[in-house]
């Protein structure tokens, strides 16, 4: 799948009617399981689900640094999309926003939108708008980016890859170039980590 994101600028904090949401970094917004089952079932399907399963993170809250002054602060959420949609999800993602945090839409100063296609063209390693390289199922968390022995080494000798092509998948983890290393200090000098 793809996915669409917006990123606002807010006056003070997001109303989380929780006390708690207010004070997490990052929020999964998709009320029970079911309605996120359903949301991201309909999405796999190629349709734009009504109450979208977003993800919504309020880092400038934590990381001054994110925000010039203290009395504004950068929220950004996305949800997935079919891949290389180019429907526009602002209103549903910010709907989805205001029934856990009413009045959010009040507080918005500005906004800036990245569709998938927008997405690809600022990351040419979103295709289609998906952040994850691809689809990770479990054959596809092994085998990335091809079936053979070691997914790190190429077929040019001495060459090898990393990043989120390669198992285990997408992710601020590290594990790729890790395992990369590894496969290249083994090849290379014999050094068994
Ligand atoms: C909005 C968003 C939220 C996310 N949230 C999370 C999260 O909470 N937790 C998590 O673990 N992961 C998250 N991810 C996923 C995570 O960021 C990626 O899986 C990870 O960054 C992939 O790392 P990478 O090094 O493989 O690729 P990237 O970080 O995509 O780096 C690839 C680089 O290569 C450049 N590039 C691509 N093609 C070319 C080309 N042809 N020529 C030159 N340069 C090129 C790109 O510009 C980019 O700089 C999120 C991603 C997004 C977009």
């Amino acid at each position: 799948m793809g996915v669409f994101k917006v990123d606002w600028v807010i006056e003070g904090e997001v109303p989380f009617t929780s006390p708690n949401c207010r004070q997490a970094g990052t929020l999964h917004l998709g009320n029970t399981f079911e309605e996120i089952t359903a949301a991201q079932q309909t999405t796999w399907n190629g349709r734009s689900p009504e109450k979208p399963f977003v993800l919504l993170a309020q880092q400038s809250l934590f990381d001054s640094t994110r925000s010039p002054t203290k009395d504004k602060n950068v929220v950004w959420g996305y949800c997935h999309v079919p891949n290389g949609s180019t429907k526009d999800m602002t209103e549903a993602i910010e709907r989805q926003v205001e029934r856990f945090a009413p009045g959010f839409r009040e507080r918005i100063l500005a906004k800036h939108t990245f569709n998938t296609l927008q997405l690809e063209e600022h990351n040419p390693n979103y295709v289609g708008g998906d952040i994850n390289g691809g689809v990770i199922d479990l054959a596809q968390l092994y085998t990335r980016p091809a079936l053979r022995w070691s997914p790190y080494r190429t077929s040019a000798k001495g060459l090898y890859i990393c990043s989120s092509s390669t198992p285990p998948g997408s992710g601020v983890h590290g594990m790729c170039g890790y395992h990369a290393a590894k496969r290249a200090l083994k090849d290379i000098f014999n050094i068994k980590l």
